[in-house]
């Protein structure tokens, strides 16, 4: 039997049912998903000058063994081992901790070259590993986003096992035209070189090219989604007017002048016969959620009914709890949909789903898996878009009908780049916030001024407000998020003593237990809630003032926007405090632009001007939809060319029987082909 990129991941040897669905929790079902799960970043194993390296930053230094290495024995099993590294004229130190069969490999006079962390202060080397600098494999360390269930050291294993029996089934998709145009690697040479690249300028040119792969096959699933449009015709949903303004009537206040335009347009869509492809903005708090359900009202008024998809279940849970209330004085049926729904519950509500009894669906990526049918879906509705992938509107189609398509993005971009990023959506912007909004004051401090900070958030929490107190997630350790939380959460209990309760969230919880934490939060038995970036949109409690966030420098602009959007909803005045020792002038300008400004327009266009590829955390919460390679930001003008490149390709008439666009063609309808039971 020949060798298929489509095989499924089972089919390598040591990939039993426990590992496949670890796997599939990773987006991996498929050979071709391994090769293509790209590593987030390189442990830069090149040799660096002692100059210019940052305290704590990992490098390689490269040196003779000017010592004799000492083994020193402490605590029951602990052993620590030291030698000294000489390094042109200079000495440094050289720790490595509970790895003393090192010993053998440190010879003194000899050459050498250590990887491990940078002390500053001391200027000693924390030793990781001893590495050999002429071996091209462990020249680069390929960091990959691991889970729980699937170690890094599993995924690198799979990837090599994968590459070395696949690599021959691997062929060209990208059009030869295109291929000499931009000079783009040989696909199988690109995947190689993006696992284990020979060198820095291989590992670029491989990233250069999968960058473009993935932004024309994304631009190429939004034509092709675009001409579907063009060719068949939507529904009209001709909702009763007279309920609709009825409702708006019932809401607890009045809507701002562009919360009117934006229903008023969307509205416009509901009642035309052609496909709705909408993406509303709005900065965090601008009100988008009533419009959602506005125009959710008006689809169930005509007969049909609506689904509110969120990227997490706590937003969703909490859409359903918001929407619950909106809704009360009415007919509508809302019900909420998740990965957590207990079976028996899930099977009454599917069937009720089917009958038509639930008007309105709330939830997760659950709400678009098999099995799940709707009896008239009419609006479809994405909250924080960018989560989502390509094939999530496609998946809704596949659901039947023609429903209209509305995605809600929390960090509001430039129109153009809009238009180019979400595949030439029409754009509605909600550009004015509520009245009464106070005006969140934000300051940045550094560590060692952290307790002065506090001392303010205690002041706060006894005149009756409560308080976030955010620690940065760490995208390759979940065990180290939880423990950063754990032990800020401990410390800050610590400090702030008994009268004052503080809570714990992060990820690993279960759903129960976050539930509870925030519950307790929104009911203020808990005061200060630590949390990894898992609040990090759409809740919303008003009489938390404070938002303190730690390594504030380590997130990008846009998700700080969005921290800081979860105060200042009610009417107290509210603080947003970053803690923060940025390593360099970059970091600095970020830190000081979150002063100046809470305008998410001025923030999303000083992201663009600030951002370097790799030095915050991924584009979560940029506003922009989320790839494997590309960075929609960085690489924002090869997403345009790629955009430009789809467009072109897809005007010519009959293009998918063209020669050179045959493997484009057939890998696309593949792809399409298995969405919905992808997810
Ligand atoms: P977004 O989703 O855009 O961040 P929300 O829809 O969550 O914003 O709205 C933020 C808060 O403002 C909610 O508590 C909501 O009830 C309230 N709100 C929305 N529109 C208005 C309005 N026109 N006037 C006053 N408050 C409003
Ligand atoms: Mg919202």
């Amino acid at each position: 039997m020949t060798h298929q990129l489509s095989d499924a991941v089972a089919s390598l040897s040591g990939v039993g049912p426990a590992k496949q669905k670890g796997l599939a929790g990773l987006g991996i079902n498929t050979i071709a998903d391994l090769l293509t799960y790209y590593p987030f970043r390189y442990d830069d194993l090149q040799v660096k000058d002692v100059n210019e390296i940052a305290d704590q930053e990992k490098v390689t230094l490269k040196g003779t063994v000017a010592s004799e290495p000492v083994l020193a024995r402490f605590g029951r099993k602990k052993n620590r081992l030291n030698f000294r590294l000489l390094i042109e004229h200079d000495v440094y130190m050289v720790t490595f901790f509970n790895q003393p069969y090192l010993m053998k490999q440190i010879t003194t006079g000899q050459p050498i070259a250590v990887y491990g962390k940078w002390d500053a202060k001391r200027s000693s080397l924390t030793g990781m590993k001893i590495i050999n600098p002429n071996n091209a494999d462990e020249a680069f360390g390929s960091i990959y986003p691991a889970s729980k269930a699937v170690k890094q050291t599993t995924i690198r294993k799979l990837i090599k096992q994968a590459y070395d029996d696949y690599a021959d089934a691997i062929t060209d998709i990208m059009p030869a035209p295109l291929v000499d145009k931009y000079r783009l690697l040989p696909r199988r040479q690109m995947i190689h070189d993006m696992h284990f690249p020979p060198s820095q300028e291989a590992s670029a040119a491989a990233r250069r090219s999968a960058t473009y792969e993935e932004f024309l096959l994304f631009q190429m699933q939004m034509q092709a989604l675009k001409q579907e449009d063009a060719a068949t015709n939507g529904i009209a949903i001709h909702y009763n007017n007279d309920r609709l303004k009825a409702f708006i009537k019932t809401l607890p206040f009045e809507l701002t002048h562009a919360q009117k335009r934006v229903v008023n347009e969307i509205c416009l869509d509901l009642k035309s016969p052609k496909h709705m492809n909408r993406l509303l903005q709005g900065d965090v708090g601008s009100g988008k959620t009533i419009v959602a359900a506005i125009v959710m009202y008006a689809a169930i008024t005509a007969g049909y009914q609506a689904a509110l998809m969120a990227p997490t279940e706590i937003l969703a849970e909490q859409h359903a709890n918001n929407l619950a209330k909106v809704f009360a004085a009415t007919d509508v049926n809302v019900a909420l949909l998740t990965g957590s729904t207990k079976p028996a519950a899930r099977k009454t509500l599917l069937a009720a789903l089917a009958a038509g009894e639930i008007d309105l669906l709330i939830g997760t990526h659950a709400l678009i898996q098999e099995g799940v049918n709707y009896h008239r879906l009419g609006l479809v509705i994405t909250d924080e878009q960018h989560r989502f992938g390509v094939n999530q509107r496609a998946a809704f189609r596949q659901k039947g009908g023609q429903p209209d398509a509305l995605a809600m993005t929390a960090t509001p971009i430039p129109r153009t780049l809009a238009i180019t990023a979400y595949g030439e959506m029409d754009v509605s912007e909600i550009d004015e916030l509520p009245a009464g909004r106070q005006p969140i004051q934000t300051t940045w401090v550094r560590s060692n001024q952290a307790n002065n900070a506090l001392d303010f958030v205690r002041q706060q929490i006894n005149a009756g407000s409560q308080a976030y107190v955010v620690t940065p997630l760490i995208e390759e350790s979940e065990t180290l998020d939880v423990k950063n939380a754990e032990a800020l959460s401990a410390n800050l209990q610590d400090y702030f003593g008994p009268q004052i309760k503080v809570g714990l969230l992060h990820g690993r919880l279960k759903p129960e237990e976050k539930d509870a934490q925030m519950a307790a939060f929104k009911a203020g038995d808990i005061q200060v809630l630590v949390s990894t970036t898992v609040i990090e949109v759409g809740v919303d409690v008003k009489n938390a003032t404070i938002m303190m966030i730690y390594d504030a420098d380590r997130f990008g602009l846009a998700q700080l926007h969005q921290l800081r959007g979860r105060v200042g909803r009610g009417s107290k005045a509210s603080f947003c405090i970053l803690v923060a020792d940025p390593k360099n002038q970059q970091g600095i300008e970020r830190m000081q632009i979150m002063t100046q400004t809470t305008n998410g327009f001025i923030l999303a266009q000083k992201d663009l001007e600030l951002r370097g590829a790799g030095d915050v955390l991924g584009v979560k919460q940029s506003g922009m939809p989320e790839f494997k390679v590309g960075d929609p930001i960085a690489d924002l003008t090869v997403l345009q060319v790629a955009q430009q490149d789809a467009h072109a390709i897809v005007q010519q008439p009959d293009w998918q029987a063209k020669p050179e666009y045959q493997a484009l063609a057939q890998y696309l309808k593949v792809k399409l082909a298995m969405v919905g039971t992808l997810d």
